[in-house]
């Protein structure tokens, strides 16, 4: 007899991960750093090589500690996970496990709403308003956890952190989790990012080493929130799901502020080239401020495919639940042009 998975784990879609294109600067698909990491990365593993024989320290704390001074918060204010995916998970398991119910948009990151609906909680989804998190609707929903994607993805829309603090007022909701996943590309992230409001312990907020510092192969994200969060997601952690190699790249990650600079100029940069290229092809792209951009277009399958046969790989907005768009991440300088060269022979010039 084979094992039956629980009945609500049956109904869950597996998440579908971007397809690649096979050539580095044709990959769009994923949001992942089109400048790869700090050019020190080789030597900050090669230094953490001779300590692999050993298990990780648990709590990463040197980089708890960077990380606090970075934010202005304690240290125990701070959880490091394998991926900002773990964490999200780790949040269902403490906070929505056995008929919790958590309250997202639509679309959204899909990972909440998978991992919500693994511990058999219930999933409220609020659908966007011209892009963005409906907070006034979101707010009037009585959840356990409120899950606000800030920048959104797949839309890269953003909400002020005026609107989360009255949103986080007005929500009925024991926890309002804030993913910050794309803040380092908005205007201002600073005066963005929600971390500020976490000293009242309603706010938590996500961040990852994937994106701006391109470290999306090692795993490695955080959560910085009210002390008795993280000392509630630290019981039911696995101990050592953070490697050596990860905790090592993440250090160094912090101290190249060189390198997150030439990204995020590089991604504002490209990101306005990349809307006036689509412009330009009678393609209106959502305002965006992550490292990707969401754009409606009239065959969304066969604009899929006929990239791909380009070289150019892109997420279909169906797989995203943003059906008749497609995503389309940041490129290299070489990929903005391949992606060109596909447009041109795909779609006429708008002059
Ligand atoms: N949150 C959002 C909004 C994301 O888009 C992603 C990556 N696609 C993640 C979290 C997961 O990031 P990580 O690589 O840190 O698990």
């Amino acid at each position: 007899m084979t094992i039956a998975p629980r009945p609500w784990v049956d109904e869950i879609q597996a998440y579908r991960p971007g397809a690649g294109s096979g050539s580095e600067d044709g990959s769009m698909a994923a949001n992942e750093s089109p400048l790869g990491a700090s050019a020190h990365l080789g030597q900050a593993l090669a230094d953490a090589i001779s300590g692999l024989h050993r298990y990780p320290d648990p709590l990463a704390g040197n980089l708890r500690s960077e990380l606090a001074v970075l934010h202005g918060v304690d240290p125990e204010q701070i959880l490091v996970g394998n991926g900002s995916d773990e964490l999200i998970f780790l949040l269902a398991t403490a906070f929505l496990a056995q008929g919790g119910h958590a309250v997202c948009a639509d679309p959204a990151y899909q990972i909440d709403a998978i991992s919500a609906v693994s511990v058999n909680a219930r999933v409220t989804r609020v659908p966007l308003t011209e892009w963005k998190h409906d907070l006034a609707a979101m707010a009037r929903v009585r959840a356990d956890i409120a899950y606000v994607v800030n920048p959104h993805n797949p839309t890269g829309t953003i909400r002020s952190r005026a609107e989360i603090q009255e949103f986080a007022a007005r929500s009925p909701a024991a926890l309002v989790v804030v993913d910050e996943a794309y803040i380092d590309f908005t205007d201002d992230p600073d005066a963005m990012t929600a971390i500020p409001l976490i000293e009242g312990g309603r706010i938590a907020v996500l961040r990852t080493f994937s994106k701006i510092h391109g470290l999306a192969g090692l795993r490695i994200g955080y959560l910085v929130a009210s002390r008795e969060v993280i000392a509630t997601l630290r019981k039911v952690r696995a101990p050592f799901s953070v490697g050596t190699l990860a905790q090592a790249a993440a250090l160094n990650a912090l101290n190249d502020s060189n390198h997150r600079d030439a990204v995020r100029e590089h991604t504002l940069r490209l990101r306005a080239e990349l809307s006036a290229l689509l412009a330009s092809h009678r393609l209106h792209a959502v305002d965006s401020q992550a490292n990707f951009v969401l754009v409606p277009v009239p065959d969304e399958a066969g604009f899929v495919a006929a990239l791909q046969a380009h070289g150019v790989s892109v997420r279909p907005g169906s797989a995203l639940g943003a059906p008749g768009t497609v995503r389309i991440s940041v490129p290299t300088e070489a990929g903005l042009g391949l992606l060109a060269d596909a447009l041109h022979h795909l779609l006429p010039l708008n002059h």
